[in-house]
């Protein structure tokens, strides 16, 4: 069995929470990249320096500093059963190298899952994630900026993988439990 998996959503769709509950349910290992950039800037190595400004203003990291450190993590041996993707690819050009990493293993993707919620509900989540965990990029400006970046360079990414029959999207908004049967029903038919 494999599941080889990318989840999109807006900042604040509860995407980072459903991974770790998907990845444990395929057991894939979830990889996120915003959490491996948090993990390098609080270890102050010198990708988390590099990283920092980029993150804190809620602007997208460089494509060659993410491109490399996807590609150094989907060459470890614990994805070799599949993985969770949560966090990348966020732009077109990402995609592309995402397809590079897997033909040139002879992978490929089984499915392009999209959490959906309206922008109101994910600001109102993410302020209220602000004062519970205190992310530096969870500010109303830096959020809006995140969102704009959302709309402008990762959603059409969605159109990307539903012209190759991989999308499917499901609603985010509801209770966890809730979400997260929603998501597994929504994937079952392409993984396994
Ligand atoms: P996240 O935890 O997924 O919201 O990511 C937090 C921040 O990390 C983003 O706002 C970006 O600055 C950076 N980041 C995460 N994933 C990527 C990516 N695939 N490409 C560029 N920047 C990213």
């Amino acid at each position: 069995m494999s599941a080889r998996l990318v989840l999109l959503g807006p900042p604040g769709a509860g995407k980072g929470t459903q991974a770790v509950r998907l990845a444990e349910s395929l057991g894939v290992p979830a990889i996120s990249t915003g959490d491996i950039f948090r993990a390098n800037i609080k270890g102050g190595t010198a990708l988390g320096l590099k990283v920092q400004e980029y993150t804190s203003a809620g602007a997208l990291v460089p494509d060659e500093l993410t491109n490399a450190m996807v590609r150094d993590r989907l060459a470890e041996p614990d994805v070799e059963g599949g993985f969770l993707l949560d966090g990348y690819p966020r732009n077109v050009a990402q995609v592309a190298e995402l397809d590079d990493i897997l033909t040139s293993t002879g992978r490929s993707l089984d499915v392009a899952v999209e959490i959906t919620a309206d922008a109101a509900a994910v600001v109102d989540r993410l302020l209220k994630r602000a004062e519970i965990e205190g992310r530096a990029d969870d500010t109303e400006s830096v959020v809006r900026h995140r969102l704009d970046v959302y709309a402008e360079q990762t959603a059409p990414i969605a159109g990307v993988y539903a012209s190759r029959d991989l999308l499917v999207q499901v609603d985010g908004i509801g209770a966890v439990d809730e979400v997260t049967q929603r998501l597994l029903a929504a994937i079952a038919p392409y993984v396994g």
